[in-house]
Parts: structure tokens; C-alpha cells; sequence
């Protein structure tokens, strides 16, 4: 049986097991802490820093999702600093990533009164939607980067490894290997990459193409016989690659 370790979160006094993450001991007594890359059946990685909170005796603002409590740890979840860390976090994502599929992301914003404005001159991520198979599209314009898909890919699920990260710093994206269409790649179109996507950078091409425009018919046999898509008007040309 795991040691007990006593600890104090926003004034409350609890004891948790010992390797409890201050997120998991904070979500027992009901205190929420707000999570973005976080899955709780991916292995957590610290990335966006939303879960932030602010530790007695400690220099910087402590990732929730990866630290583990200790004894008599004195947590605070929402103190100034960690609001104000909370929503420039958020105003960051804003003012470069569109969000607009992300509807929990959209509410913090909300919450946190982040101002989506605040960064008038950041680069936009801009990509084109890549539609190179007739499963999913990938639309980085709106990945925040989080690495949920990439985890279910591997260790944390299928053990496919079809994707990854490429670049480096802002040129950061989740790509293949060699940014091959996926039919080169391992994928095997299980789909899990979907299921834990919070921002609607992947998405099932089906739902894609219905968003798009397009009747039930058409988009069956878009899908079924995988042929290119269609373009409603001649401007955008099918490539079954990138369409802008
Ligand atoms: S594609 Fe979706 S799941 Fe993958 S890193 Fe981007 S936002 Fe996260």
C-alpha cells in the first residue's frame, strides 16, 4: 500500500497517495484545473502549461499534469500569477492558431477574459488542409501542437508511429516521416489520432466534406472509391494533396 502524503491545495488539507500528481489530487476534492494538452489516457507531457500552479517556496509555476505532491506542499491553483499565466497562455494560442473548432479552448478564453487581441502583429500558423487519403484530412492550421495524436499513435495506443514531429521552433508541425501522403506511411487509419485531436485539426474526411458542402451521395463516393475530391467551383482544383 502507497504511503499517504498529506498536503495543502487553494486551503484545503488531504492526503493522497504518494506519486498523486497535484492535478489528480486537486480534481479529488474538486478543485478543476484546466488542462489543454493533457489526455487522461495519454501520457502527459507538460506542453501547454495551462495546468499551471503556484507552490510555496518555489521559483516558477509548476506544471499540475506531471508533479507529483509532496509533504506538506502548500498549492495554490488560482492565484494572480497563475491567471495571469493562464490567459497570456491563451492569448498566445489565439492570436496565432484558429481555434475556432476548439470549443473548450474557446471557453477558458472566455473565463479567463483573454483578450484575443492582445498580440495584433503574431504570425498565424498557415497551412493548407492536406487531404491525401480518403480516412481523415489534417488542417495544422488549427494544431496547437499538443502531441495527443502522435502519443495514440505510439506508445500510448497503437504502436504505429506513423507521425512525429517536423521542424523546429515556430516551424514546429506534426508531420510524417519525410512528409509522406499517409497511405506511404504505417498509418493504419485507426483513427485514434481523431479521437484525442481537441482542436478539429483532424478530422474524419466524411465530416470534412459535409461541412464542405457536399450531399450524402457524393461524399460516399468520394470516400468509398477514393477518388480525389471534387471542387465545387474551378478555382480550387482537386490535387488530393493540399487544398489552400
Ligand atoms: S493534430 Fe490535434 S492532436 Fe495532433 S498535435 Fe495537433 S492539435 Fe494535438
Amino acid at each position: 500500500m502507497k504511503k499517504e502524503i498529506q498536503l495543502t491545495i487553494d486551503g484545503n488539507t488531504i492526503q493522497v497517495p504518494e506519486g498523486t500528481t497535484i492535478l489528480k489530487a486537486a480534481e479529488s476534492i474538486g478543485i478543476k484545473i484546466p488542462t489543454i494538452c493533457y489526455h487522461d489516457y495519454c501520457t502527459a507531457n507538460a506542453l501547454c502549461r495551462i495546468c499551471v500552479v503556484e507552490i510555496e517556496g518555489s521559483r516558477t509555476l509548476i506544471p499540475s499534469c506531471v508533479a507529483k505532491v509532496s509533504s506538506d506542499m502548500q498549492v495554490k491553483t488560482k492565484s494572480e500569477r497563475v491567471i495571469k499565466s493562464r490567459k497570456t497562455i491563451l492569448e498566445m494560442l489565439v492570436s496565432s492558431i484558429d481555434l475556432s473548432e476548439s470549443p473548450e479552448i474557446l471557453n477558458m478564453i472566455d473565463e479567463y477574459e483573454a483578450n484575443p487581441s492582445r498580440f495584433p502583429d503574431a504570425e498565424r500558423r498557415e497551412h493548407a488542409v492536406i487531404d491525401d487519403n480518403p480516412m481523415f484530412i489534417r488542417d495544422y492550421e488549427k494544431c496547437i501542437l499538443c502531441w495527443r495524436c502522435v502519443q495514440v499513435c505510439a506508445e500510448d495506443a497503437q504502436y504505429t508511429f506513423a507521425i512525429n514531429f517536423s521542424g523546429r521552433g515556430y516551424e514546429t508541425q506534426i508531420n510524417t516521416f519525410y512528409e509522406k501522403p499517409l497511405p506511404e506511411t504505417s498509418c493504419v487509419f485507426c483513427g485514434q489520432c481523431i479521437g484525442v485531436c481537441p482542436t478539429g485539426a483532424l478530422k474524419p474526411k466524411r465530416e470534412w466534406l459535409l461541412q464542405d458542402g457536399y450531399q450524402p451521395e457524393e461524399i460516399m463516393l468520394l470516400t468509398r472509391t477514393q477518388r480525389k475530391k471534387k471542387t465545387k467551383s474551378s478555382a480550387r482544383p482537386s490535387s488530393g494533396g493540399s487544398h489552400e
